[in-house]
């Protein structure tokens, strides 16, 4: 299956060739050409499948004819995070470079004029976060009765956010003619729900598998010790073992450790950035866009921070800390290996997080290994502080020693698993689900790349 296949335009198609595209994707394959003929789609996929192109291109296609009008923007889409909606942002503009469509923005966390002022200029297409474009909407700035195209994408963090009775009242005031594509990556009955009301006799495309593998990340456990300093020490020198990293994400449980974290690599001589939910959204769309252009190599994240974002050719992931909620885990190594790529994810393991691991071998129904030749020995430079943070707190107890790593032959198999993200503001409604903890900064994962049977030939590495 080739792209012209599909029925897409010319000046589409052009753009696909610009990006580098030369297979569809199983989604785009399989959405594409309904939503050509204005079908709604309701396609089960995740991050990484593709699904972005599977809306934009026939997008695009659709708004070659007609322009835009003031106030009534022609297309519409929904993401949960700002942080998803820039990037879709990102592929619309490179995609629809040669069409020279107006794209509005519709974030929280940015200034509200400059949005409306676009919006008045006239917009062909709106990617908004539900309780921004609702407050344009509320105070006037924007109107709905022109949208003839409407995205959901990732309705299942939707869910998850608390945001579905926003997007209930999006639908309702959007044209009854409208088209709409609708993407999760699990269908529970709450989403069932909405799409029974909302879309017409939609065509089902499903694509990957809840459960289903992403077998090109090679999975590996570290033993580290419990005591922070000694830990962070067991951390530097896993990432002096490995020769090959062009760039990391590190994540952590908690936002304060992410912080200690970047200071105490940046201080190590790392070239280290800190993307986590206390920071404000210029200063995490600053971050990413250094870490994307390789700036920073080692971009130490939470897990809320950095959930749905797709960072390409990410080599390696370090867990830090084990996470405590199993799908994180699953959601965390899914930044590795995507589209077919190869990766590596290494966890660090204390005693105390035993238990942990064990729910997420279970989670992905496969014991990880763990490596011990090859030694990494404790080096002085942290042993002495963190023997001294030891001693301050009263422990007399050796730190264990942080064991080695070595490259695998085998390549492990990870399951994969949905995720939700919190907001990056309180959503507007009404009836969250209680937040499963509060003291970290994780939620419900989930994101993979491709899987087994659905992975384009022309993404394997041979
Ligand atoms: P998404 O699932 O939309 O987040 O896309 C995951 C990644 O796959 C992105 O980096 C896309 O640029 C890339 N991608 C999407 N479609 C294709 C394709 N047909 N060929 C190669 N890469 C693609």
């Amino acid at each position: 299956m080739n792209f012209s296949d599909l029925g897409l335009s010319p000046k589409v198609l052009e753009a696909v060739t610009a990006a580098g595209y030369t297979t569809p994707t199983a989604i785009q394959a399989e959405a594409i050409p309904h939503a050509l003929q204005r079908k709604d789609v309701l396609g089960l996929a995740q991050t990484g499948s593709g699904k972005t192109a599977a809306f934009v291109l026939p997008m695009l296609s659709m708004l070659e004819k007609g322009r835009a009008r003031a106030r009534m923007p022609r297309t519409l889409i929904l993401e949960p995070t700002r942080e998803l909606a820039a990037q879709v942002q990102e592929s619309f503009e490179s995609l629809g470079k040669n069409h020279k469509l107006t794209v509005a923005l519709l974030i929280g966390g940015v200034s509200f004029e400059p949005q409306a002022a676009k919006i008045d200029r006239g917009a062909d297409v709106v990617i908004a976060t539900p309780g921004r474009l609702l407050d344009h909407f509320e105070r006037g700035r924007l109107m709905m009765n022109s949208i003839e195209m409407l995205v959901i994408d990732e309705a299942d963090r939707m869910l998850d956010m608390g945001f579905m009775p926003d997007i209930e009242k999006i639908c309702k005031l959007l044209p009854f003619t409208r088209q709409t594509l609708f993407f999760s990556a699990t269908m529970p009955p709450e989403i069932q729900r909405v799409t029974s009301q909302f879309l017409h006799n939609p065509i089902r495309v499903e694509t990957t598998a809840r459960g289903s593998t992403v077998d090109t990340i090679t999975q590996m456990l570290v033993k580290a010790p419990h005591e922070a300093a000694a830990k962070r020490d067991a951390l530097r020198n896993l990432l002096r073992t490995q020769d090959n990293v062009k760039n990391a994400i590190i994540f952590s449980n908690r936002k304060t450790t992410v912080a200690l974290l970047e200071k105490s690599l940046r201080k190590h001589g790392f070239n280290a950035g800190a993307l986590h939910g206390d920071m404000d959204q210029s200063a995490r769309l600053k971050m990413l866009t250094a870490f994307r252009a390789n700036e920073v190599t080692f971009l130490i994240a939470s897990d809320v921070a950095a959930r749905g974002l797709d960072i390409p050719e990410v080599s390696h992931v370090f867990n830090f800390d084990v996470p405590i909620h199993a799908e994180d885990y699953v959601h965390r190594i899914g930044r590795t290996g995507r589209a077919g790529r190869e990766g590596a994810a290494f966890t660090m393991v204390t005693k105390e997080e035993g238990k942990y691991l064990k729910a997420i071998e279970n989670l992905i129904n496969k014991e990880l290994p763990y490596f011990d030749n090859g030694a990494v020995e404790e080096t002085e430079d942290s042993v002495k502080p963190a023997r001294r943070e030891a001693r301050g707190r009263g422990r007399t107890k050796t730190e264990p020693k942080v064991v080695a790593i070595a490259k695998v032959e085998e390549v492990a198999k990870s399951v994969v698993v949905e995720t939700a993200e919190k907001p990056a503001r309180e959503p507007r409604v009404h009836t969250p689900r209680p937040p499963r903890h509060t003291h970290f900064e994780n939620d419900a994962p989930n994101d993979n790349g491709f899987h087994d049977g659905n992975m384009p030939s022309f993404l394997i590495k041979r």
